[in-house]
């Protein structure tokens, strides 16, 4: 029983009930094996391998030596809030004002505080699969159940709306939509998001939560659309964005939210009681962000473009291999493999491969490279690469990767 639970580790029953990051799981094995100098090549972070460009970084120092290094109001500085609302009007097609939008210390924090500013105990929140590792266990940090609405590689991983209008009750509180997708790259086209809004029109009490922060990193002719442009879905939608992915700034911290003001003020009060506004001068270099340019500018056109010749790259090589499955990302960095045909298999030194953990010790341990199991976004037939690394070293874990699965035929 929870009680159980509770006695046995000396901890609540909410954090029991909360699993543990599969990424951060081999990521630590990773390292360990870095340390010992083995020579691992790591595909299993979520995080672009560009620096921050120069002028996002000469405003957080400009920021520093003027002294801008207090607290800042809550909901992020009316600066940097105004710039957003520009932004969403102009990139996204959907109109807020200032106090329509709680900055905070990242997408992964806003989305967080926005499953437990609108889910009461009981409630179910329905998530897609394959899932951003977080989405299901911001359920279970707000006593909510999760509701796995899974979507097979033959559907390009998109969710299918019937399947959707099937699982809902009168508990279902809020679904969490991710375009372009982490970890499949699939990019929701708007006559999709358009049939999901449809079947979330007809549930009064249904949310719709939409991370939204791959939205630049996309590749043509796929398009992004954001959720709550769509007719009559505003009222019912929060939008999470942030910066790290599209301006290369995950160490600096910074997201937002946007949505109606009853639902964005209840963001701002639990934020206010758990870590006070962003960092100002994050604060600072995100309003210098926001200022270049459509999408970003050059800067972000030229990281786009390097990730697309990665994914091209990736597509073509594993397209050679026998039995793996591809659904062709369409954004983000990452590619999810099918490699299920290899399961099942017992290997000489090493043991029985059977399912994408075991697989991806595999990988790590004979090919020394790192990935992650399909298993930690609810999809064990998967494993992630992700491509946010050189394509020397792409290349070289695609030859690795070959060499060992191979190997693993032969037996
Ligand atoms: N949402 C998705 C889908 C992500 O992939 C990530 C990072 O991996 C985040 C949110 C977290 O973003 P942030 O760094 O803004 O907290």
């Amino acid at each position: 029983s929870s009680e159980q639970i509770e006695l046995d580790t000396g901890l609540s029953r909410r954090v029991n009930l909360v699993k543990p990051s599969k990424t951060v799981a081999i990521s630590d094995q990773a390292t360990a094996l870095v340390e010992a100098g083995v020579p691992v090549i790591r595909l299993a972070a979520g995080e672009p391998d560009f620096d921050t460009p120069a002028v996002i970084a000469e405003a957080g120092m400009n920021a520093i030596r003027d002294g801008y290094t207090r607290y800042t109001p809550n909901a992020g500085t009316l600066e940097l809030r105004t710039a957003i609302c520009k932004k969403l009007k102009e990139e996204n097609g959907i109109t807020y004002t200032p106090d329509q939008i709680v900055v905070s210390n990242g997408a992964k924090q806003s989305a967080l505080q926005a499953v437990l500013a609108v889910c009461s105990p009981g409630d179910e929140v329905l998530i897609p699969a394959p899932f951003y590792v977080s989405y299901p266990e911001m359920a279970r940090l707000a006593d909510a159940t999760p509701v796995i609405l899974p979507a097979s590689i033959s559907e390009n991983f998109l969710l299918d709306p019937k399947l959707l209008e099937s699982k809902l009750t009168e508990k279902s509180r809020l679904l969490i939509l991710c375009s372009p997708s982490n970890p499949t790259g699939a990019v929701y086209p708007k006559e999709l998001l358009q049939e999901i809004a449809r079947v979330v029109a007809k549930h009064p009490r249904l949310l719709v939560l939409t991370d939204e922060i791959y939205e630049h990193i996309i590749y043509a002719p796929a398009v992004h659309t954001s959720f709550a442009s769509l007719p009559g879905m505003w009222d019912r939608t929060l939008t999470v964005n942030g910066f790290s992915k599209t301006f290369a700034m995950t160490g600096w911290r910074l997201g937002y939210i946007a949505g109606p003001k009853h639902f964005i003020d209840a963001c701002n009060k639990i934020q206010s009681q758990s870590t006070s506004g962003a960092s100002s001068i994050s604060q600072k270099a995100a309003v210098a962000a926001l200022g270049m340019g459509h999408a970003g500018g050059e800067a972000v056109s030229h990281m786009v473009k390097a990730f697309r010749e990665r994914r091209d790259f990736l597509v073509l090589s594993f397209r050679e291999l026998d039995g793996v499955k591809i659904s062709e990302p369409q954004g983000a960095f990452y590619l999810f493999l099918d490699f299920s045909y290899y399961y099942g298999t017992e290997v000489k030194g090493f043991g029985l491969i059977n399912d994408s953990e075991s697989l991806c010790r595999y990988f790590l341990e004979k090919g020394q490279v790192a990935l992650v199991p399909g298993d930690a976004f609810g999809d064990d037939t998967c494993i992630r690469i992700s491509y946010a690394a050189s394509l020397s070293n792409l290349q070289t874990v695609v030859d690795k990767i070959k060499k060992t699965i191979l190997t693993v035929k032969a037996h």
